[in-house]
């Protein structure tokens, strides 16, 4: 594997060798390379099921020696999703790679444990562009593999912040488009988990690709950079344009996600908004509360 210099993200002081609870916390078996962080409490995610499903009964799953930490799936015709797990225990992250005649759309690009630029040179030999949904570390990891990553604008000096200012970005706004070919890709900002956060809307195949904003995982809202009354008017904006997709191809939890999910998200931010909702303490130690509405979650 080429040897490039990994992003200090901060996890790698702690990691520690796989332990055995460590591993029940995990239940579903996985081939890939990656040692996860000593959990105190049990990890419960809602994909766990739809995980195992998945390894149990989708045909297309390859990993490639060239980056033994992803999986990757063929979810349609030259539509690909690559699977990194998360070396917190938590938030498994997924990237998207869509392939038309002439080059072909990378979205995102994980935690940066593998070389995920190679595993992509496996699928194919065309030029591939790096679109970032946003500037979260789980999103970035192999951004310094490519020569430029495209985003919006607002997530520029969070990018910088998080790997280095010598890194080059392009800039994705409003309503651009992303031609490769044989589709298209609309860029709708939907800031509000980051400034930036934007979906790609491929209206013709009715797919939207959502990052971290639309997704069953846990929706994270606290902290610094994120805001809850942005996040409602963005996926406000995405109910009015729900007739263009009918599914979402979502950064975190089960894959695919029906688009009605977004009534859900709209619903649950609203009531934690208006103080409606009422959370436990999140899990992990995350100095949040964790609010859990009819299959969706937020961390706020
Ligand atoms: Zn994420």
């Amino acid at each position: 594997m080429k040897k490039y210099p990994r992003p200090k993200f901060g996890w790698e002081r702690t990691q520690q060798p796989e332990s055995e609870r460590t591993r029940q916390n995990r239940p579903i078996p996985s081939e890939l390379k990656i040692t996860q962080i000593y959990q105190k409490e049990p990890v419960n995610e809602t994909c766990w099921a739809y995980m195992k499903l998945l390894r149990e009964s989708n045909k297309t799953k390859k990993v490639y020696p060239v980056d033994p930490y992803v999986e990757v799936y063929q979810f349609r015709d030259n539509l690909y999703g690559l699977l990194e797990e998360s070396p917190m225990g938590m938030g498994d992250v997924w990237m998207y790679l869509t392939i038309g005649p002439e080059k072909a759309l990378l979205v995102d690009s994980g935690f940066g444990a593998g070389n995920i630029k190679e595993a992509v040179g496996k699928i194919t030999d065309l030029p591939v562009m790096l679109v970032n949904t946003h500037a979260d570390k789980d999103h970035i990891g192999c951004n310094k593999l490519f020569d430029v990553s495209y985003m919006h604008p607002s997530e520029f000096d969070r990018y910088h912040q998080t790997i280095g200012t010598e890194f080059m970005t392009a800039p994705l706004l409003d309503g651009d488009i992303i031609d490769i070919g044989d589709r298209q890709f609309e860029i709708i900002p939907i800031p509000g988990h980051s400034p930036g956060s934007i979906a790609l809307l491929d209206a013709d195949n009715k797919i939207l690709i959502g990052g971290d904003s639309v997704q069953n995982g846990m929706v994270f809202m606290f902290g610094p950079d994120r805001d809850i009354n942005t996040y409602i008017k963005s996926i406000n904006k995405l109910t009015e344009l729900r007739r263009y997709f009918e599914t979402v191809y979502a950064s975190h939890g089960s894959f695919s996600v029906d688009a009605d999910i977004i009534y859900i998200l709209l619903r649950g931010a609203e009531h934690i908004r208006d103080g409606a909702a009422k959370g436990i303490k999140a899990p992990y130690g995350i100095s949040a509360k964790l609010y859990e509405l009819n299959g969706v979650k937020f961390l706020y």
